[in-house]
This record gives structure tokens, sequence and C-alpha cells, in this order.
């Protein structure tokens, strides 16, 4: 294996699926460790470092679910793509609830999937440029350059995935995003479908900035379009100028 090769674990226990896709990980240039049951991942996962993590849900031993958790236990860094069985959208939901970046429904092309996995790297790799970038909203300080979020001075970590969501959001105020758009910002990629990803990250992103949608502070729903950020009362906090409370 060429060490510096981006490193996949692979928990897939069909092993048809398991050795297609590694076949085609290892053709771009991956290396790949494929496992067939969720402990096996765990303990995998705890031996070496792994760049991404490819997990489908339906896992013997151990659900894809628990070994989700485990990981996250361990790092909220390594982007994780779940693999879900059609129809299964419950599922999907509990993934991101999990802390999956992204999700792929079986039956999937090989293609697609390595086309998600380069699409994870670039974003990963983008989120590793030096950038000095902060964004400060008073109780919520967006550290882009540092990857950290302050909700009230406290640090809340989030997902890849929500913090790109965040970032995107945050950096124009007032402006209306519609789903498809997100996709393409957060997710980077344009397969149609994919939109009520982005509402779960945004429920995901509200729960961890106690964000209420019935009352946004941040967050707003732009029914059948998409979502906005606001920085909240700006004009009030400057207006009043006298007390500090
Ligand atoms: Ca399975």
């Amino acid at each position: 294996m060429a060490s510096d090769a981006r490193s996949i674990l692979l928990v897939e226990d069909e092993k048809a699926i398991r050795d297609a896709v590694a076949a085609y990980l290892d053709r771009e240039g991956y290396w790949v460790v494929g496992v067939g049951d969720g402990q096996s991942a765990v303990e995998e996962f705890e031996k070496h470092h792994f760049d991404l993590v490819i997990l489908d849900l339906m896992l013997p031993k151990l659900s894809g679910e628990r070994v989700c958790r485990a990981i996250r236990d361990k790092t909220s860094a390594v982007p994780i793509i779940m693999l879900t069985a059609k129809g299964e959208v419950e599922d999907r939901i509990i993934g991101f609830e999990l802390g999956a970046d992204d999700y792929i429904v079986k039956p999937f092309s090989p293609r697609e999937l390595v086309a998600r996995v380069r699409a994870m790297f670039r974003r990963a790799q983008r989120a590793e440029e030096p950038q000095v970038e902060v964004l400060d909203f008073g109780d919520l300080v967006i550290d882009i350059s540092g990857h950290k979020i302050l909700v009230e001075g406290k640090q809340v970590d989030l997902t890849a995935s929500e913090f790109k969501l965040l970032a995107t959001l945050a950096r124009h105020p007032g402006r209306v995003y519609n789903r498809m758009e997100l996709v393409e910002k957060v997710l980077g990629y344009d397969f149609e479908g994919y939109e009520r990803t982005i509402d779960s990250h945004v429920k995901n992103l509200r729960a961890k900035l106690g964000d209420d949608p019935k009352n946004p502070k941040w967050l707003y729903t732009v029914h059948g379009v998409g979502y906005r950020f606001e920085a909240p009362a700006a004009d009030d906090a400057k207006g009043t100028g006298a007390s500090e409370g």
C-alpha cells in the first residue's frame, strides 16, 4: 500500500457488494480495509487511522448504528457515509442523527459511491486549507478556520456536514438558499433527490445550537424554498447601547 494513499474502512456484510466497492476504490488509488461485521469494524477503527468510513446500517454482531456511535465517541472528524437499504427512510434519518455525513441507498452503482467518496474528500481538503475567517454573531461564533463553533461561549461539536451547512448560510445572512443549492454546497454533488438530507442536517444543527424552529434565532425555514440565516437583533443591541445584560 502507498503510505500517502487515503485510507477507507469499508463495513459491509454482503461480500459481493464489499468486493465490488473495494475493487472500485482500489482502482481509484485508495487504501481499503474491508470488514463484514460491526465488531470487526470497531476493532479496525481502534487499530488504524482511517480518512473515511463507509458503513452499512444492517450488520451482524454490532449494527451500523452502534458502530457509528462508537466511532463518533472517539472522533467527530472522520467522514462517514452510511449505506442503507431502499426505503429505509427512518434509517437514513437515524444515520444523520448519529452523525453520518452522507448516505447512499442500495442498490447503488459503485461509480456513484466513488463519486460521493471523492466529493467527501474534496470537502475535507477544503476544510483543511488554511484561511482565517471568524464569523462573530455574539452568542454564536463560527470559527471557519478553526472549524469550530461557540454557542454562548461553549464549544459545540458539529459533524463536517453540519458545519459546512451552517458556515454556508451564515456567510450570507438574509440570503435564502434552496435545498438543491445547499446539497451542492454542503454535500458537494448534484444528484437529485437528496434535498431531504439537508432537512435532517438542519434539524440536527438546530438541536445543537439550541435554536427553536418555531421561534428561530438563527436558522429560518423559508417554506417551499429552503433556509436562511439571520444575524439576531444586531440593530436592537446597537440601538439601546446603554445597558448590557
Ligand atoms: Ca447489511
